[in-house]
């Protein structure tokens, strides 16, 4: 039977494929194609770590001391019955053999569909048994990853055999720095249970310009392993099991999806000027320094917004010292070119631990509220030490290019004047140690409405600013962008929203500051006419919205798109005048 499930759209386009079900607790799992001549080393390295695994049951059995109550060596006995089990030894080779995944992989697609069997178990005794068998996946994983060759091919190493399907991943919740290991993934679309359109799952989901839906509630129950999928990233709709006439329909779009992308490209090359002739500035969104390529590829004058903090997570605490910071910036100014390049300092908290675990849990875990803690630029305040390192990383890259600094999340001049005397420091300790580095711009973040209603005296401080709507919108509304339960709520058209938008626009170009936007409003073609009617020349977004942002810059009049401004600000349903008002002034 086909279901529909309605979630939040994330990254344009139609993905048809079968799905991949993973437990939240596993995405950190390396997921690769292995090729045909690697099968049968990778079912010796299932047999190995089973042997492995069956060798420290049977010790941890011999050291249970005498008096210890018997029942935990019936429980032991039980591991070892559930890892010599066919459901769970047979089947995770079959996953191998016939869908060349990797070991892990396999491993823990099987334990995805011997779960769900457990969880339909009327029998309370036997559905408790799942927890035990997660247990010897676990020590199944760990065993696995102690082999040495439990190594991902390259990147781009070929899938090599014929006649597999297109796969997408459904998980209840994939934390950000997760996210990340399918950047060059097998996976062509993506659905979470969790997650709001501006979470940084869906983010990192849209840089990735494949396909995703979030939000989408109880997918990752209704979906079995193995299910027909089709996402559609424009409606946020996923549909399970279509008809072969849905399907159809479904592929009908693809292709024109496909097309329409194909004419887009051909702007790549077109300057981004207005129809009255004025230039403006499209920047790309980067997480990693691999992300340059795309960058350029789409046609980005630069990069507007380097989210550092993407090489701080999931490291398990080991953080990433000056060289290694240094040698990722350099990457990255290097691959523009001589282009500038925006490097954000770090911005972990709320929905971007540093550690694995995933923006869900952290909800869950944590009674106080993490939007509002110890995040971004009042994290690196906090640790001036780990600060330093990352200042000093990023001026020794200003050698190689033009470089700009972004500090997200200033609320309080305190902060600019902190920032500032760091950043002396840190010029003044590479220039004892002899090290160069060249002039680089300090500017701020405006994405706490504090900030954007101090504009006057922030933009004495800095010397560019560069508005994050994605969190802008957050703290002026009460609404956590990652809480799939208030999306609804979250509004960019919201008059408050957009007041502080125009405003911050506005004083940052009558003191002649140079102003961006870099949240995921630049990036949605719905929103170029309204910020360009605010002034703004400077966009910038996920290399994959660059072609289509361009598009409505070269066909927009920004004079009098300026002009509609007043009447779509003073509106009671902005959103109504603004549709009305600024596309009259579309050619
Ligand atoms: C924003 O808040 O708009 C922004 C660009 O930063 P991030 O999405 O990383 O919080
Ligand atoms: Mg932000």
């Amino acid at each position: 039977m086909s279901i529909q499930v309605f979630g939040q759209p994330v990254s344009r386009g139609v993905a048809i494929g079968r799905a991949v079900l993973v437990a939240s607790s596993r995405v950190d799992v390396a997921h690769y194609f292995i090729g045909t001549e690697q099968v049968e080393a990778e079912v010796g390295r299932l047999r190995e770590a089973r042997d492995a695994v069956a060798a420290e049951l049977v010790a941890l059995k011999s050291e249970v001391p005498e008096e210890a109550h018997a029942e935990l060596v019936a429980l032991l006995d039980v591991h070892l019955m559930l890892l010599h089990d066919e459901m769970l030894a047979e089947a995770t080779k079959q996953w191998i053999v016939e869908r060349h995944y990797n070991a892990e992989w396999a491993m823990s697609a099987q334990l995805e569909v011997i779960a769900r069997q457990f969880d339909e178990m009327e029998d309370d005794y036997l559905r408790e048994r799942k927890a035990d068998l997660e247990q010897v996946v676990e020590r199944l994983l760990r065993a696995l990853a102690r082999q040495a060759s439990g190594m991902p091919p390259e990147a781009g190493a070929a899938r090599d055999f014929a006649g597999e399907d297109p796969l997408i991943l459904v998980a209840s919740d994939i934390a950000p720095a997760d996210m990340l290991q399918f950047k060059r993934s097998v996976f062509t679309g993506f659905v979470t249970d969790v997650g709001g359109r501006t979470s940084h799952t869906a983010i990192v989901a849209r840089s990735m310009d494949i396909p995703a839906v979030v939000g989408a509630r109880e997918a990752s129950q209704l979906v079995r392993q193995d299910d027909w999928l089709i996402v559609d990233g424009d409606a946020g709709v996923l549909i399970v099991n279509p008809s072969p006439i849905v399907l159809e329909e479904y592929r009908f779009r693809q292709r024109q999806l496909e097309l329409e992308r194909a004419k887009l490209d051909r702007l790549r090359h077109t300057p981004s000027v207005t129809l009255d002739g004025q230039p403006v500035e499209l920047l790309a969104n980067i997480e990693l320094p691999t992300d340059a390529g795309a960058a350029m590829a789409a046609g980005a004058v630069g990069v507007g917004l380097f989210r550092s903090e993407f090489l701080f997570m999931g490291r398990e605490g080991r953080l990433p010292d000056e060289e290694e910071q240094f040698q990722a910036y350099r990457r990255v100014v290097e691959a523009m070119g001589g282009l500038p390049v925006t490097i954000r300092t770090v911005d972990v908290g709320a929905d971007k631990p540093l550690d694995r675990m995933s923006a869900h849990e952290l909800r869950h875990e944590h009674t106080l509220n993490p939007a509002l803690g110890l995040r971004a630029i009042r994290w690196s305040l906090s640790e001036p030490e780990m600060f330093g390192q990352q200042l000093r990383a990023i001026l020794r890259a200003s050698a190689y290019g033009k470089v700009r600094i972004l500090v997200p999340m200033v609320a309080h001049r305190a902060e600019a004047l902190q920032v500032r005397q760091a950043l002396d420091r840190a010029r003044a300790q590479l220039a004892q140690s002899g090290q160069p580095y060249a002039d680089v711009e300090l500017g701020a973040m405006i994405e706490i409405p504090a900030a954007a209603l101090i504009m006057p005296t922030l933009i004495r401080h800095f010397d560019f600013v560069s508005i994050g709507t994605n969190d802008l919108i957050q703290y002026t509304l009460a609404i956590d962008r990652a809480d799939e339960s208030v999306a609804h709520l979250y509004d960019p058209w919201h008059p408050a929203v957009l007041q502080l938008i125009a405003q911050t626009i506005a004083r940052a170009n009558e003191a002649g500051r140079p102003v961006s936007v870099c949240g995921e409003m630049a990036g949605d073609p719905a929103f170029t006419e309204l910020l360009l009617a605010m002034g703004l020349r400077s966009f910038s977004m996920h290399p994959s919205q660059v072609a289509a942002i361009k598009q409505r810059v070269i066909r927009s009049d920004a004079r009098a798109l300026a002009t509609q401004l007043p009447a779509v600000l003073a509106a009671e349903v902005p959103q109504e005048a603004g549709q009305s008002l600024l596309r009259t002034r579309v050619h």
